[in-house]
């Protein structure tokens, strides 16, 4: 069959190899034409497959199959012409769903905006503590066709998914899914909330066992009553208060589980507390929920449960404490790139000095800071689009003293924790949680986050 590739990135290589070693014609093509480009390209063509660079409009001929990447847009060109041929587009993980063979093992799903990496690889911590043999793919780290090809072999694994994933993963059906959480992200791809939810709303498609949703936001309840499940599949809520039948939830500082109780004489089964969540901040706690019921409806034991949330470990810059200085706790939560993640951070500490700015990426701070407004001692603005924080903080919480750093190069960063350091107060906690991308300043939210904990020590070793 001959396939044609969208796109010359990560994904894109790791698909067109995986094709063409199953024997596909692969034909990758991109709108770019750089040097890297043109690297890239050499080394695929000594591996048999053919590369065209600066046309990412026409479909190359005989196309059978087109496999698409993330950062390509539903609208564009490309797939207009696969439409009009008549030719399937599809992703990575579509991909992966329709070759997987002797690694067929169910997939539990998580999808959402804001929990996704963290409530992964929660769920593969706690699927290790079973004993189950799993790995946490999809958007996360090996590309997830070099897992399903790959020599190993699994019992169960936990993908996360990204919207964009599920736009082009018709045929998957996984055996039970969550989704997080839904707000506004990401629009610019889908074009419309609607059509963003209905992309996050696929992952529960053909389940088997359990669709999983966050009870403290109807739209993902609303998602699992419009799929189409197989017969028997239930739908699980999870939340923050004690559950009621068929959810998960917190009773008197106990995660509780009243959806899977095996014991008939009890109507709720404990499974960990709050204290074995890392970190327990209350978003935190419904990622931690979330799991335990994609876990659950796979099986597990509450001790797992409780052995594998103990036992996991949060990735760098997710509300990461870095240290404290003069009685004064600093917080790296610089993935928190967009207002609802921000939000969630926010809601954890009491009294807090914000560091907060970059690209807004087009969102709105009113909400974020109505919301906020209460728990902030200071807040200290960083990035390009800070001015739209400011003029939310003076429509808002005019009370709250707001510095502006005025400056993008190196020193911005250090400049703003020393400026945090002077607004906070013994017990306060100084929090980076931008509620934008950091690509004004930074490469990424690693380098943001990295310059932050730079700052923050080089602050503790003049205080020492
Ligand atoms: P994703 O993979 O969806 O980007 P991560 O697990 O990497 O999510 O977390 C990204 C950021 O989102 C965190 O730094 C935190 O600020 C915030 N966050 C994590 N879980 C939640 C949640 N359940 N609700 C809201 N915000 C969250």
């Amino acid at each position: 069959m001959r396939i044609t590739v969208a796109g010359l990135g990560v994904s894109g290589i790791s698909a067109a190899r995986a094709l063409a070693g199953l024997g596909a014609v692969v034909t990758v093509v991109d709108g770019g034409d750089s040097g890297t480009h043109r690297e890239r390209a050499a080394a695929l063509a000594e591996e048999g497959i053919s590369v065209r660079l600066g046309d990412a409009q026409t479909l190359p001929e005989g196309t059978g199959l087109v496999v698409t990447s993330p950062g390509w847009k539903p609208d564009s060109p490309l797939f207009a012409a696969a439409a009009e041929a008549g030719v399937d587009v599809v992703g990575d993980v579509e991909i992966a769903w329709r070759l997987r063979g002797e690694n067929a093992a169910p997939w539990l799903a998580i999808t959402g905006t804001n929990g996704k990496t963290t409530t992964t690889q929660m769920l593969a911590s706690i699927l290790r503590a079973a004993g189950l043999r799993t790995a946490a793919v999809g958007n996360i780290g090996t590309p997830i066709v070099d897992v399903v090809l790959g020599e190993e072999t699994y019992d169960v694994l936990a993908v996360e998914l990204s919207s964009y994933q599920l736009h082009w993963a018709p045929s998957l059906r996984a055996h039970s899914a969550a989704v997080l959480n839904l707000a506004p992200d990401h629009l610019d791809w889908h074009g419309s909330m609607e059509a963003y939810a209905a992309d996050k709303g696929r992952i529960y498609e053909g389940n088997t066992v359990a669709c999983v949703y966050n009870a403290a936001d109807p739209a993902t309840e609303d998602l699992v009553r419009e799929a189409d499940v197989e017969e028997g599949c239930r739908a699980i809520g999870f939340t923050l208060a004690a559950p009621a039948p068929s959810q998960l939830g917190v009773v008197d500082g106990i995660l509780v589980d009243r959806a899977f109780v095996a014991d008939r004489q009890k109507n709720a089964q404990e499974l960990a507390e709050v204290a074995d969540v890392n970190p327990p901040a209350p978003h935190n706690i419904a990622n931690a929920l979330a799991a335990a019921a994609l876990a659950r409806a796979f099986g597990v034991e509450p001790k797992a449960v409780r052995d594998g949330l103990r036992a996991f470990r949060p990735d760098a810059h997710r509300i990461a404490h870095v240290a404290d200085v003069d009685g004064v706790a600093y917080v790296d939560d610089s993935k928190a790139t967009n207002t609802h993640a921000a939000e969630a951070s926010l809601a954890a500490y009491e009294p807090i000095v914000w560091i907060a700015g970059g690209l807004a990426k087009g969102a709105s701070f009113d909400e974020l800071v109505q919301r906020s407004a209460k728990r902030l001692r200071g807040v200290v603005l960083i990035g390009a689009e800070r001015h739209l924080i400011a003029e939310a903080l003076a429509r808002h919480a005019p009370e709250v003293p707001v510095v502006d750093v005025d400056r993008t190069d190196t020193g911005a960063m250090s400049e703003a924790v020393r400026e945090a350091a002077g607004l906070a107060k013994p017990g306060d906690t100084v929090l980076l949680a931008p509620a934008c991308a950091s690509m004004d300043m930074f490469t990424n939210y690693n380098k943001r986050g990295e310059a932050f904990a730079e700052a923050v020590r080089e602050l503790a070793a003049e205080r020492a």
